[in-house]
């Protein structure tokens, strides 16, 4: 601790113990809930705790909706086939980006994601507790035991077998004592910015689609063919061009050099804030965050609404609730996956999943988006497991990568990936009465077969 920071002294005291778990899952965000279930459904009694009051995370709450890439298989693909019978998802799709086509999951409506993944924690029989801070990790010995838990009712504890970290900022790795970098690590670590999704409502989005199909400032694009896949298959990256025009010329200043529509359930979402250099760890530069892309949101809607076709009735619909954070600490596990394994596909022998997301860079310094389709790539189960502390995973955007690699591993197709295989692992070392660090691989590369996981990129189909 800073020498300089004026401190108190909280005593030691008893707290109740709530519950005893074979599997904590802290964090019920995209990965999370992936992570319970898979150990939920092997038999584990899985605790999954989450500190707001729906599941989902930057998927749902965060109004980001769309998978930057094909979902290949497992349980992913199971929820997305049952938010598509839901009416909560449209077909998947290819847009046209700078580099080539890129193979897009549908978006997905928030609204029936949170209910599909809590009705599934539930049939899994996950414990789920919302509203629920995780603070801290209990560890004896090098070993962690369980997390303490904070809400309405106080402090409570959480004992566990294995604690399986989806709380994409690696809280409780990092608390428990295991090695970490900040983004590209170093004496002055820079990170991806953050940014908060929006929705317009009142768009005609037919009249965008029309209009946008021959227009040379949108460069990355998804039109679909039919009127009836607009409502999910939508998708707009550019603007650059208008945006520099209508700062010239009216003054307002934006932070990003262009803008991304999507369509999800007939809506428009916008993502086109940015924040650079912020500490999201520290509560009052994260608020100015928040305020700094509340004044963007308006910069941004002023340009749409006069200068994009389709706009000229829209209003702001709905503010995401959380900020959307794209990088903070990378847990340092067995194995850290680098940029050059993710563009030329290394082939590792503990591959836990191969995954097709694209390359997608914000740069810490600025710039243009680099949104690239890539060829597959693996991740190997050792990304998971951090180094020194024992009976934790990590999944999700904090496993063992470098900035580079988290390019590609942070999208959410990767992320539920590892929650997948995170969740299949500590149900598989509780099963053996074992470590996750000396669970059986070939085990657990079995069960994710089983689950229709494809684990290396040759196996992805389509
Ligand atoms: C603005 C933005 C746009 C993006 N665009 C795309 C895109 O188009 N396509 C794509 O594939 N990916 C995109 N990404 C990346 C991707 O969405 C994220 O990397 C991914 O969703 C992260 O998943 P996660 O489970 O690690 O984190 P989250 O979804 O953030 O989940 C973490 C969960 O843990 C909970 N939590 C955290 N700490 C605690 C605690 N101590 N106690 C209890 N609960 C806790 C949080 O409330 C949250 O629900 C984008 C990211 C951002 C920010």
């Amino acid at each position: 601790m800073n020498a300089s920071v004026k401190t108190i002294h909280e005593p030691a005291r008893d707290i109740p113990v709530l519950l005893e778990a074979d599997v904590v899952v802290v964090g019920g965000g995209t990965t999370g809930p992936l992570a319970a279930i898979a150990a939920a459904r092997r038999g584990c009694k899985v605790a999954l705790i989450e500190r707001f009051g729906s599941l989902g995370g930057i998927l749902t709450l965060g109004l980001n909706t769309k998978p930057s890439g094909a979902l290949v298989g497992g349980i992913p693909r199971e929820i997305w086939d049952l938010a598509r019978k839901a009416g909560g998802a449209g077909k998947d799709y290819q847009a046209i980006t700078k580099t080539g086509g890129v193979k897009l999951a549908s978006p997905t409506d928030p609204e029936v994601m949170k209910m599909l993944l809590t009705r599934l924690c539930a049939e899994a029989g996950v414990q789920i507790l919302f509203e629920t801070f995780v603070s801290n990790p209990v560890v004896e010995d090098g070993t962690v035991k369980g997390v303490v838990i904070e809400g309405k009712a106080g402090r409570q504890f959480v004992g566990a077998k294995v604690i399986v970290d989806c709380s994409a900022d690696a809280d409780m790795a990092a608390k428990a004592g295991a090695p970490f970098i900040m983004g590209t690590g170093g004496v002055d670590p820079r990170m991806q910015p953050v940014s908060m999704y929006y929705i317009m409502k009142n768009v005609d989005v037919k009249r965008l689609a029309v209009w946008a199909k021959t227009c040379a400032d949108v460069p990355a694009q998804a039109i679909p063919a039919n009127d009836e896949d607009l409502g999910y298959n939508l998708w707009l990256t550019g603007f650059n061009n208008m945006l520099k025009a209508f700062q010239a010329e009216t003054g307002v200043v934006l932070q990003r050099e262009n803008i991304t529509l999507k369509t999800t359930d007939g809506q428009m979402y916008v993502n086109a804030t940015r924040v650079l250099g912020v500490n999201v760890f520290d509560p009052g530069e994260f608020t100015k965050a928040v305020l700094e892309c509340y004044r963007q949101i308006e910069g941004v809607s002023r340009f749409l609404i006069e200068r994009v076709p389709g706009f000229e009735n829209a209003r702001i619909g709905q503010l995401s609730p959380i900020l959307g954070v794209r990088e903070t600490r990378h847990i340092a596990g067995e194995y850290t996956l680098t940029g050059p394994d993710t563009i030329q596909g290394t082939r590792f022998e503990d591959s836990i999943a191969a995954d097709a997301s694209a390359l997608d860079i914000h740069e810490p310094k600025g710039g243009d988006v680099d949104f690239q389709s890539m060829p597959p790539y693996e991740i190997p189960y050792r990304c998971l497991v951090p180094q020194k502390i024992e009976q934790i995973l990590v999944a999700g955007r904090c496993i063992s990568a470098d900035h580079d690699a988290h390019a590609r591993s942070r999208n959410m197709p990767a992320c539920m990936a590892t929650g997948q295989a995170a969740g299949t692992a500590a149900a598989i070392a509780v099963e053996e009465g074992t470590t996750v660090r000396n669970v059986p691989v070939a085990k657990v590369q079995a069960a994710l077969r089983g689950l229709g996981m494809p684990l290396h990129s040759e196996e992805i189909v389509g």
